[in-house]
Parts: structure tokens; sequence; C-alpha cells
């Protein structure tokens, strides 16, 4: 899709005030490769695949992988939303091992590069209920960053004008080893060090497994229902100030396994539903197994909610 100068100028108009509209038009347009000469890109955002033995899992996922391979246009690349196996936080070594092999070999069959968000069921005996040990050498996060993430647990990277940061939500409690939602101060100091190096024009789209806002607790439950520490990012208040300045568009989450969409404070927050739906047992109130697709164009996105026909198999 090719965006005319108007269109780039009305969509640029409508996300910022007028005070700033025209020098960030012509920084935008020096700046951003993707002018009205350049057609917009896309890419997928999977996140929740559970990978595990049972229940289909596997055969699911690469039906996913197919249904991703076959989109047309085709995406620049995949970024996975975290969870990539059902369970590393409360399992033994060799049923650890084998989700993981179960997810590479999935993962042969996809046609894009892909980079890797950690979830909180990617890290290694975080979990009261722990098998794996501290003293074990795969302890944490060390098994996702040394062979998902580049070395890293959280980093950014630009494509066609747009910047995108993957973070690592996953904090441990003061008082147990369980998970918590949160960013960590080391963390929020690369944060603040990248957010600089991108500058305030930049359109900027995070990704976190984590979401930052949900409804879903209420919608569920009640508006006084107290959340578990790991529902969500717990201190992503902290980190609105520091968003601010910067053109943040786009804010992808996973955790909740439910289709949910929040426009508040000039950012978009969507949480993609769940590859696995339902822990592979099937479709979360209503929405079937699913990924997103967001498509990029000059200074704004749109986002598509894809189903790829997997029907849950019986226990
Ligand atoms: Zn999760």
């Amino acid at each position: 899709m090719r965006i005319k100068r108007r269109e780039l100028f009305r969509q640029s108009a409508s996300s910022i005030t007028a005070g700033g509209f025209l020098n960030l038009v012509s920084d935008h347009l020096q700046a951003n490769p993707l002018d009205n000469s350049t057609p917009a890109f896309r890419f997928v955002h999977l996140t929740d695949m559970h990978v595990q033995p049972e229940l289909g899992a596997v055969e699911g996922f690469k039906q996913c992988i197919e249904a991703v391979n076959r989109l047309s246009p085709k995406p620049d690349f995949v970024i996975t939303g975290g969870d990539l196996i059902m369970d590393a936080l409360a399992v033994d070594e060799p049923r650890m091992k084998l989700q993981w092999t179960l997810f590479d070999e999935c993962m042969k069959g996809l046609e894009l590069p892909v980079h890797h968000t950690i979830g909180n069921h990617d890290v290694v005996g975080w979990s009261k209920n722990q098998q794996i040990k501290p003293t074990h050498a795969q302890y944490g996060k060390r098994l996702f960053a040394e062979r998902y993430g580049h070395g890293q647990t959280y980093r950014s990277f630009d494509h066609r004008g747009w910047h995108f940061i993957l973070l690592d939500s996953i904090g441990q409690a003061s008082d147990s080893p369980d998970y918590i939602g949160l960013i960590d101060d080391q963390q929020k100091d690369w944060l603040k060090r990248d957010l600089e190096a991108t500058g305030k024009s930049r359109p900027i789209i995070v990704v976190t497994h984590i979401p930052f806002l949900s409804t879903w607790h209420q919608v569920v439950g009640s508006p006084q229902k107290a959340l578990s520490a790991g529902a969500l990012i717990s201190n992503g208040f902290e980190l609105r100030k520091l968003f601010e300045p910067y053109n943040i568009k786009l804010v992808l989450s996973g955790h909740g396994h439910v289709r949910e969409r929040i426009d508040v404070n000039h950012v978009t927050h969507i949480q993609s539903g769940a590859v696995s739906g339902m822990w592979w047992k099937g479709p979360v109130f209503g929405d079937a197994e699913a990924f997103g697709v967001v498509t990029c164009h000059a200074d704004r996105f749109d986002y598509q909610y894809e189903t790829f026909g997997w029907k849950a198999r019986k226990a």
C-alpha cells in the first residue's frame, strides 16, 4: 500500500499537538524511510504458544506457522510475545528440555525472521514449586537469553523508520522464587538511554509479555478485585512518564490470553489473545486461537486479529 503525502500529513496531525506539527513532519519526512513513495510493511505478533507434547499443541503451532507463511503480502518478520513453551517454572529438566525441543522443531517451519520476547513460563525454576534449583546451569533466564535472545532478555532494533523495543517484564518476588510483573532498575536505565537515542519523532512499538494495562480482571471479577503480582507490570506506571515525550504508538502484550485493545494517554495497548487459546483446550471467552498482524505505515499502524482454523482436541 502506498501512502499519499496528504494522507501522511493527516495521520501525523491527528497524533500530535499543533505546536509541534511542522517540525515533526519535517523531521519525519527526512528521517523516516516510509515516506509517500514507500509501501508499508507488516509483521506478525505470535504470543502464548505454550508448546507441549499434549493436546496436539505441536500440530496446532505448526498449523499456525503455516498460516503465517501463507500471509500475503508477506510480513517482514515475526515477533513472539513470550510463553513460548507450556512451562519451565515448575517442571523437571527432561520435561523442560522436551518442550524446548518441540518448540524448536515447530519454528523450523517458519519462513520469516523472528525476534523473541521472554514470558514467565520461559523462565526456568522461578516458582515455589520449582524442580530445577538455582544451582542448575540453566536456572532462571539464561537458557532464553542464550538460545532466543542474542545473549539478552531485552533489546531493541530498528526497521524501516520504526523502532521496536522487546521488554523483559518478568521480575522475581523479594520473598519467594515466584515471578512477578516488573521492569527492573537496570532495564529502566537501558530503556531511558534507548529512548533518548531513538529520539522523539521516530514511531515506536513496545512488546512485553506481561501487559501494562488490562481490563480483564474487572470484566470477569469486579472493579475491586485485587490483582496478583504476576498479572500486570507492577511498576508500569513509572514508565508512563518515561514514555510520554516519545512517539510510542503501540504496546503489544500477551500473558492473559485475552483479546483486548485499550487506547489511553495517546498509546494503544493490544493483547493479542493466544496462539494456544486456553492452553490448547479451546477458545478464550469466544475468541479462537489466533495471532496479530500489524501493518506499519509512515506514522500509524493497523492491527488485524487472524485465526488459523485450529479445533481443540479432547484431552
Ligand atoms: Zn504468561
